[in-house]
């Protein structure tokens, strides 16, 4: 099936309170153009040279996020565009993206990662590190970045009943967190969680932001 037409049977079936980041890594940009014609405007890549020749050659009004596991020294190259960071998985590279930040006067959207998965591989913070961090000093200096909710990637499986566990106790620690040190900030609000295999279970959970890939663009190569 088209692009197109995998991307508006997707559309068709979000609630409305869930945004869909079109996950273009691998993809050309005559790929990307595809989807933007139907109207889709936000891109999710997860490596920073991708995303840096893609911002060049595609229409500015397109929101760019970046998914992938962010190193701190190439923070500088997107926090001119980027619009949102989803995978703030350290401290220090939190402090990075603010100094970045400030150097180009912009305040920017990030999300900390939580690990949640049963894979090793998979990066984030665990509950307890995340609490210390938004408590610590360092943190709370930050003026260049605006937290906007958490982000987290179930265990790869088709185990159904573990990833909706995983789902599960992320949105809790995610209502959790959001009482306890944001309730003054409307803006921590999102909760990234589902990819192509796992949406409708992440959805389910309380999903706002779902990163979906192979469902609309194909195997990646
Ligand atoms: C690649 C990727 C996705 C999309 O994966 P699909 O299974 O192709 O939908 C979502 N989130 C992250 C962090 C990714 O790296």
């Amino acid at each position: 099936m088209s692009i197109s037409l995998q991307l508006q049977g997707i559309l068709a079936e979000l609630p409305h309170n869930v945004r869909l980041v079109a996950v273009s890594k691998f993809h050309p940009a005559e790929d990307i153009l595809e989807a933007y014609d139907v109207g889709q405007r936000i891109f999710g890549e997860s490596k920073v040279q991708e995303l840096c020749a893609k911002y060049e050659v595609l229409p500015k009004d397109i929101a760019w996020h970046f998914i992938g596991h962010l190193q701190s020294n190439k923070v500088k190259y997107i926090v001119p565009f980027v619009s949102l960071i989803h995978g703030v998985d350290s401290l220090k590279l939190l402090l990075e993206i603010d100094r970045q930040a400030k150097k180009c006067d912009r305040k920017i959207a990030v999300l900390l990662q939580l690990h949640i998965a049963q894979e090793e591989t998979k990066f984030g913070f665990s509950f307890g590190e995340c609490l210390d961090l938004v408590a610590s000093d360092e943190f709370l200096a930050c003026r260049n970045i605006e937290i906007c909710g958490l982000m987290g990637m179930a265990s790869n499986t088709d185990d159904e009943l573990l990833a909706i566990e995983e789902f599960k106790g992320l949105a809790a620690f995610f209502n959790d967190l959001q009482a306890s040190h944001f309730s003054q900030q409307e803006s921590f609000k999102e909760l990234s969680i589902g990819m192509s295999e796992d949406y409708l279970l992440a959805i389910a959970q309380g999903s706002t932001m779902v990163r979906i890939g192979s469902k609309i663009f194909g195997q990646r190569n």
